[in-house]
């Protein structure tokens, strides 16, 4: 076969190509033997294969001269030792969200209290009464582990304790939007459900209510305008079709000017009147008013319960602070239709879940809010935070990197309450030699990673959403980025 025509630049290539080991040599060098010891075989050829190629490739793009080749091959061993142990490094690592956002869907929203994660590592190493009536011995269903909780918890903040004029009973699901999915599935399935042109709304990662009407086999009957929407305009969509109202809670963005909507209370009354179930997407799960300084009326979990709404949808890890799950809260026999609902089995939660849920419930119900990182972080004040910067910035200010504490403004985050600021500080650094978006790239690449913002071109550290414990942590990391510190040398 005829190969093309060697260029100048080519003949030089040809000539490195031939410098480079066959896999077979390679595998039978003394480097190799130890590897070959402690790793499958085909596991060490295939990491040995790909960094042949990647030399290969490296040669094609003139990237390599011979000098750089040989020194290349030297360290081949070391390569290759390199990608089987990153292989078993685990891709899910802690990390330190210095973002200012507190429920953060990327770095996996709500931290969990130290209860719900002594009650998981507890249940998760033996078997447990997930589904065992410990009394009867017979089998029972999982979400005792969570129903009692919830109520009792919802009763107690509300003081509905002891005047409920209805029942209700709690469903647990593997996210809010499950949660809607099955509501929707179980209740309106071919039927007509009433929502405000001003709700159909994307909550984000591409979860669109119409959507999920529409996949759920809900009919949609739309109602009102984008901004203005009114109790009437529902009352006179009702017919004998209508299966459901639903209200979806306007959680990641916000309207303002010439607006309405119907207040919770009428929908429901009008709900009654009529004999159609109200189902709210509530989605925060918010069970405490927020300081009203530095919000806007946050509607919450609490207050749907309070008027009496027939069916409710919250998550478990935006402003609750607990596991990533879904909690449907609603009239028992609407509740009874969604456990008879087949999908279910499809959206149920493990045992982990149930016992992080639990724990955060009972740091609610024992009045120890502040076990809830989530609530901890909502409610630090201002100049707690700025103590902490100032003394951050002291520690890692070095001639290479600038450390300078600003006013910042952290948010809520994850998709709720737009309108809430929170006043805070953030340290703001600079490297001497590189790029914003460097440094921003370099603190992703310590040992711990640690997430900021650019701001300002300068790379902002907003210590609210960052546990005081890691204070002493972060320090540490941040001085090896200014050359602080010897472990630097190790570290790369
Ligand atoms: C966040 C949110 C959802 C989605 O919740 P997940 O638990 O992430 O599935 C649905 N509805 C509303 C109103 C929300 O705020």
């Amino acid at each position: 076969m005829l190969k093309d025509e060697p260029n100048e630049n080519g003949t030089g290539q040809e000539n490195l190509y031939r410098h480079v080991p066959s896999l077979n040599n390679l595998l039978l060098g003394p480097n190799f033997q130890g590897l070959l010891g402690t790793h499958e075989r085909s596991v060490v050829v295939q990491a040995t294969r790909d960094e042949l190629i990647a030399v290969k490739q490296q040669i094609t793009s003139g990237q390599l001269s011979q000098h750089n080749l040989a020194t290349y091959l030297d360290v081949l061993p070391d390569r290759v030792s390199e990608r089987l142990q990153s292989r078993l490094r685990y891709s899910l690592r802690r990390v330190i969200n210095a973002t200012g956002v507190l429920l953060h869907t990327n770095l996996g929203r709500a931290p969990l209290s130290t209860s719900a994660i002594d009650h998981i590592a507890d249940v998760a190493a033996g078997y447990s009464n997930l589904e065992l009536d410990l009394e009867t011995g017979e089998r029972s269903h999982r979400d005792v582990h969570a129903e009692s909780l919830v109520l009792d918890l919802l009763k107690m903040r509300t003081g509905l304790a002891g005047e409920e004029e209805q029942p209700r009973a709690v469903v647990v699901v593997n996210n809010c939007a499950a949660a809607t999915f099955l509501a929707l599935d179980a209740i309106a399935r071919d039927r007509a459900t009433i929502v405000s042109r001003g709700e159909l709304v994307e909550i984000g990662g591409g979860f669109r209510i119409p959507e999920i009407l529409a996949k759920s086999g809900a009919q949609l009957r739309e109602v009102g305008t984008t901004n203005r929407t009114r109790t009437a305009d529902y009352e006179s969509a009702i017919s004998p079709a209508t299966g459901l109202i639903l209200r979806v809670h306007q959680s990641n963005f916000s309207m303002e000017g010439f607006t309405e909507r119907p207040l919770l209370a009428d929908l429901v009354s009008l709900g009654r009147r009529a004999c159609v179930p109200v189902f709210e997407d509530q989605g925060t799960g918010l069970l405490t008013s927020l300081a009203p300084q530095s919000f806007p009326a946050e509607e919450t979990l609490l207050e749907s319960y309070r008027q009496g709404v027939d069916l409710i949808a919250a998550s478990g890890d935006k402003l609750l602070g607990g596991p990533q799950c879904g909690l449907l809260i609603g009239r028992t026999d609407l509740i009874e239709r969604i456990r008879a609902n087949p999908l279910l089995r499809a959206f149920r939660v493990d045992k982990l879940t149930y016992a992080a849920l639990e724990a955060t419930l009972i740091g609610y119900l024992s009045n120890e809010e502040r076990s809830i990182p989530i609530l901890r972080m909502l409610n630090i004040p201002a100049g707690e935070i700025l103590e902490r910067s100032e003394r951050l910035a002291d520690r890692v200010r070095s001639p290479e990197l600038s450390a300078e504490v600003v006013s910042a403004v952290s948010v809520i985050g994850g998709g709720t309450t737009p309108r809430a600021k929170l006043q805070s500080y953030a340290v703001a650094l600079r490297h001497g030699t590189s790029h914003c978006q460097d440094l921003l790239r370099s603190l992703r690449h310590l040992q711990v990673p640690v997430v900021g913002r650019i701001c300002d071109d300068r790379v902002w550290l907003d210590l609210r959403t960052v546990e005081p414990e890691l204070d002493e942590t972060l320090a540490a990391l941040l001085a090896e980025l200014g050359g602080g510190s010897a472990s630097s040398k190790q570290q790369a």
